[in-house]
């Protein structure tokens, strides 16, 4: 069984200094508090010290300072649910407890008359968003997806789609058969989804960037470029997409850390352009920082156009590994102290993503109640029902309330702020709902 280290029980050992420049304990992060005070970016060397030094406090008090810089005393919420339409998969990975072969018992797809009606009740208990993802099904025809999301779009129109990790946009594109350019293939899959519905695309199937830990934990599922490339060409086409992480299995910390550096990397790129035009966070060569102190922003922190239809990494989203009923269930799962950290880490060294999120579902709403305070900004949303891990309960009815989630948010002594998808806040009165502050987009970027 996965287990958590209780907030109470970390906070209680807690003697983190919250506010202003921390001053670390260990030698070792005097030059990262520093680089951290002038908002440079941390180099891999840096990565590596966060994670070896034994003063936990201090490099949650550094998140911490970087997160309110970012986002002030607000933690965002949304009131979202999760469609997981088949856990038939052609794949085996070895940390995975979701998948079943087909034919096996447990093994199910929905039809596309209950993706209608689940979505129906979605959109009338007033979720803003649906999130959907699923095995890679070795029968179902691309059809089934466009005809999902237009079922979807047709009982629900407000309803924001974000559905299909990178790994299920690769096995549509094999599976219909587009050309021979496997990334205008990509792109050509992409553009028929959105024209269904799509309105974004989740950070799953990143697992952790190294041939190594791919080859030992996940073979057959995309490797780190083509996982890339997805989200490139999501992002040319103008959609938002998050990133994750699964860590906490057979990876090293340093190969968490080059997968942060890699992410990182691949919003410079998609930002450069944008940062030229704008003056936003750019530093010398070509990264782009958003999370450095005041001073450094004339404009806007964050990339506010982003809220526009601009295609960029919105969050990343550091997932610990939950060894129950996968074939890695003999190891232990990483540690309640350790996902504080890799928070902490994450908000740090993901200098150019605008956020970080705690999953509630995966690190329990009490911890992920306390990585607010270490970093992280977003606990995702309602959920109702999640099947692909199950903490701490054997259903996979796993939902909570907005209530609860606000009540989470205020008790650590921040600002309850419910958001949509692309973290526009919502105005709500019960289940009828408007998103509050619509950017000011030129026509051709806003988002429908
Ligand atoms: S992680 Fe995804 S691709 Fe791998 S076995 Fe599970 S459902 Fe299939």
């Amino acid at each position: 069984m996965h287990t958590a280290t209780s907030p109470a029980r970390t906070s209680a050992t807690s003697g983190a200094r919250r506010h202003g420049t921390p001053a670390a304990s260990d030698p070792n992060l005097a030059s990262i508090a520093r680089k951290v005070a002038n908002g440079r970016r941390l180099s891999i060397e840096d990565g590596a010290a966060l994670y070896a030094t034994p003063d936990t406090w201090s490099v949650c008090a550094l998140a911490d300072l970087v997160r309110r810089r970012m986002h002030g005393d607000i933690a965002y919420y949304n009131v979202n649910r999760h469609l997981n339409y088949s856990n038939v998969c052609a794949l085996s990975c070895t940390f995975c407890s979701f998948y079943r072969k087909a034919g096996q018992d447990g093994a199910y797809e929905h039809s596309i008359d209950q993706i209608r009606e689940e979505a129906a009740a979605a959109a009338a208990a007033g979720a803003t968003e649906i999130h959907i993802v699923g095995g890679l099904h070795p029968h179902l025809p691309f059809d089934y997806y466009t005809e999902m999301l237009r079922a979807i779009t047709a009982v629900a129109p407000r309803l924001h789609i974000k559905a299909f990790t990178a790994v299920e946009i690769v096995h549509f594109a094999r599976i219909s058969k587009r050309g021979r350019d496997k990334y205008e293939g990509l792109k050509a899959v992409l553009r028929d989804l959105v024209a269904a519905g799509l309105g974004s695309l989740p950070g799953g199937g990143a697992e952790v960037f190294d041939d190594r830990v791919h080859d030992r934990a996940f073979k057959g599922k995309i490797r780190a470029g083509t996982w890339l490339d997805v989200h490139r060409a999501a992002h040319e086409l103008g959609l938002n997409t998050n990133a994750t992480m699964l860590y906490g299995h057979i990876e090293s910390r340093a190969e968490r850390i080059r997968h942060m550096d890699i992410l990182r990397r691949q919003q410079d790129r998609t930002l450069g352009e944008w940062a030229r035009d704008s003056g936003i966070g750019l530093q010398s060569g070509d990264a782009v920082v958003l999370t450095g102190p005041p001073e450094l922003y004339p404009g806007p922190r964050l990339p506010e156009a982003g809220r526009c239809r601009r295609g960029f990494f919105q969050a990343i989203i550091p997932l610990p590994f939950i060894p129950d009923d996968s074939s890695l269930q003999h190891l232990p799962g990483p540690t309640g102290l350790e996902n504080l950290r890799t928070i902490a880490v994450a908000r740090l060294m993901l200098d150019n993503f605008p956020h970080v999120k705690a999953f509630w579902i995966m690190q329990t709403l009490e911890l992920a109640q306390f990585m607010l305070l270490n970093g992280a900004d977003d606990i995702d949303g309602t959920v109702v029902w999640y099947d692909i891990t199950k903490v701490g309960t054997t259903s996979t009815h796993q939902e909570t309330t907005a209530w609860d989630l606000q009540r989470a948010i205020r008790e650590a002594g921040l600002r309850p702020v419910e958001r949509d998808t692309l973290y526009r806040p919502i105005d709500r009165d019960g289940n009828t709902w408007r998103v509050s502050t619509p950017a000011e987009c030129p026509a051709q970027l806003r988002h429908p």
